[in-house]
């Protein structure tokens, strides 16, 4: 029966893999659309911004809004290559596996 065993624990190790897969699928599905609402409202504001400094208006307030949406928008991407075992190139931004050394696009060394 010790085959039997070995067979289940393994089935069970599967299970397990899969679920953890699965988990991480669902985050990344619901980052990746709270990311897209993001972009879309950048997007927007880029308008407004474009609207105002056409008419002459203060900008500053709207800039300011974007930078910040922007730091979101970075933030939000590094949580999404987390969930996915990735990491962001601080350089080019490319997505690289975590245990890569150097960045495959652009060659930055990571610490
Ligand atoms: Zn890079």
């Amino acid at each position: 029966m010790d085959g039997f065993d070995d067979f289940s624990k393994k089935l069970e190790n599967a299970g397990k893999k899969l679920f953890k897969k699965t988990k991480e699928f669902a985050d990344t599905t619901k980052l990746s659309i709270k990311l897209k609402d993001l972009e879309i409202d950048l997007e927007n504001l880029f308008q407004q911004a474009g609207k105002k400094a056409f008419k002459g208006e203060d900008t500053k307030e709207v800039f300011d809004e974007i930078t910040d949406l922007q730091g979101q928008i970075e933030s939000l991407k590094a949580e999404i290559a987390d969930a996915k075992d990735m990491k962001i190139c601080p350089n080019c931004k490319s997505e690289m596996p975590k245990e890569a050394v150097a960045c495959m696009k652009c060659g930055h060394k990571f610490e």
